[in-house]
């Protein structure tokens, strides 16, 4: 155990954001640092519970209690074992995660939890700046040759176990650079790009080879790549976004999140000088309230927007857990991200009726109606309608599963009753040789779960291909979160 009174006698306390007017002159993360003695304190705070309901909640089932007590004791090379011992990438989940584990934290039931995510993330960063973080070459090769089809989170996780497996591994990824969502759909101030590029640089001295701007599917066909390789990996995430087909969905500055983000992110990166789509001086409005709606407000207002709205169809949740969702479980609650707190305004249960066009065929509002939601439909509250006027829109409504057109019906292979290419408990496919991890087999997820779903593929590739059981599997497909 850590601190045996720790949680006792310190308060919950995580680093503070940089002043709102100063973060939005750059594309910087918005945390400033944390003492390290602090750090310590909160690690101090962990109750090593005889039951960690932690491991539950995080689905890589991550060792916390272990790496909590190291971080108090200031054993940071053992606590980074520990991590990486369940974590292929604990700086992408460290940045990024919504932290089910701390929903779950016993300590959660009548205190403040563990801050849980921030020890992760400065045990991983400690051990870069340690040089802790060094290339693990496999000992034996196998001769085998793997495929991996897509860099985000998942393709990235099974990639690396497969290559220190001794599999000489290969990922094949259409955009100009590696890294999927966590480059180019992810903005920088919610992880700073020079996270992802240190981690390739590992992998690419661990002997992983990174091919970029290779389609599968157009440029290499499905018959090809499966005849080239031993086993191929499905990691092409679920890019099928949802659309709002009402009237004016036609108008120009009507874009999906995904058409806007990326330009955002190359702009932060150096690699464009302007983006297509910038909101600078322009009335915004978000049609999603989720994560991808929240990385469109705070990109909005780095851009110089004049306002930001965020719509919701759903009613504003509650502020504390409802008995709908009880502890452990990961509840909806009402919640500020850093890109909320820069400004901008959030409005519920409301639905867009139509887009309105200006006399050049440019969107100039949206005609909103409030909605009730009775027995899950929204129904129109008479009366309510009104204009929100609008000169740049973006649709982030979420994400329909995987894009069938080209790789997936090339390959011909089965799909789930909700469209994500079907697997069994090993994550492999209809197909002999063909596996698959993250959005493309689950749907629209979580990063800890493309991971988690990489390495549990990795393992169902090296036994398929070499009938051993030696890389962990964190979860089985069927696995949901506490919820
Ligand atoms: C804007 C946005 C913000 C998000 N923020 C968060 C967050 O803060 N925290 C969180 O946990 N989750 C977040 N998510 C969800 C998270 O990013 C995804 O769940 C995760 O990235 C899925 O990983 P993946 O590896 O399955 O797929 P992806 O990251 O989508 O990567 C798939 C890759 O496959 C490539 N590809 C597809 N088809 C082919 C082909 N035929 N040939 C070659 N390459 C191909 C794509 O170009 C892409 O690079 C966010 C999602 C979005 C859209
Ligand atoms: S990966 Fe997510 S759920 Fe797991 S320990 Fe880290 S923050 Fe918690």
């Amino acid at each position: 155990m850590a601190d045996p009174k720790g949680f006792l006698t310190t308060t919950r306390e995580e680093p503070k954001r940089r002043p709102v007017d100063l973060r939005l002159m750059d594309w910087r993360e918005v945390y400033e640092d944390f003492a390290t003695t602090k750090l310590q304190k909160q690690a101090g705070r962990c109750m090593d519970c005889g039951i960690p309901f932690c491991h539950q909640g995080c689905p890589l089932g991550n060792l916390i209690p272990e790496w909590n007590t190291l971080t108090w004791r200031e054993d940071w090379q053992q606590a980074i074992e520990r991590l990486h011992a369940t974590n292929n990438f604990p700086e992408f989940t460290g940045t990024l995660c919504p932290a089910p584990c701390e929903t779950a934290c016993v300590l959660g039931i009548n205190d403040d939890p563990v801050t849980i995510k921030r020890v992760e993330i400065s045990i991983v960063d400690r051990a870069f700046e340690e040089g802790w973080v060094t290339p693990q070459i496999p000992a034996v090769r196998t001769g085998k040759k793997v495929a991996v089809v897509g860099s985000g989170p998942s393709g990235l996780a099974a990639a690396q176990q497969l290559t220190r497996a001794g599999h000489s591994v290969v990922v094949l990824e259409r955009a100009d650079k590696i890294g999927g969502l966590l480059r180019y759909g992810i903005p920088e101030f919610k992880m700073e790009k020079s996270r992802l590029d240190r981690r390739l640089a590992q992998m690419e001295a661990e002997g992983t080879e990174f091919r970029t701007s290779v389609n599968v599917g157009v440029d290499i066909t499905a018959s090809e790549l499966q005849e080239s390789y031993d086993a191929v990996v499905l990691a092409g995430g679920a890019t099928d976004w949802r659309d709002l087909p009402i009237p004016g969905r036609e108008l120009a500055g009507i874009h999906q999140a995904m058409e806007f983000l990326p330009p955002a992110n190359r702009v932060a990166s150096g690699d464009l000088d302007a983006s297509p789509f910038d909101a600078s001086g322009l009335d915004v409005v978000v049609i999603g309230g989720g994560d991808t709606g929240a990385d469109c407000v705070g990109t909005s207002h780095r851009q110089g927007a004049r306002s930001v709205t965020q719509l919701e169809i759903m009613p504003k949740p509650p502020e504390a857990r409802s008995d709908a969702h009880p502890w452990p479980t990961y509840p909806m609650i009402y919640r500020v991200s850093s890109a909320h707190e820069e400004g901008g305004e959030r409005l519920y249960a409301v639905n867009t009726q139509e887009f309105l066009g200006d006399s050049d065929g440019r969107v100039r509002a949206l005609k909103l109606v409030e909605v009730r939601n009775e027995g899950g439909k929204f129904v129109p509250v008479p009366g309510s309608e009104k204009e929100l006027p609008a000169q740049l829109v973006l649709l982030a409504m979420g994400f329909l599963g995987p894009q069938k057109k080209g790789l997936i019906e090339d390959l011909g292979v089965e799909l789930d009753a909700r469209g994500n290419v079907a697997r069994d408990k090993a994550f492999k496919t209809s197909l002999d040789n063909v596996f698959v991890a993250g959005d493309m087999g689950r749907g629209q997820s979580l990063i800890v779960w493309a991971i988690a779903e990489g390495r549990s593929a990795a393992a169902g590739v090296d036994a398929y291909l070499t009938g051993r059981d030696v890389l962990p599997a964190p979860i089985a497909p069927t696995d949901r979160p506490i919820a």
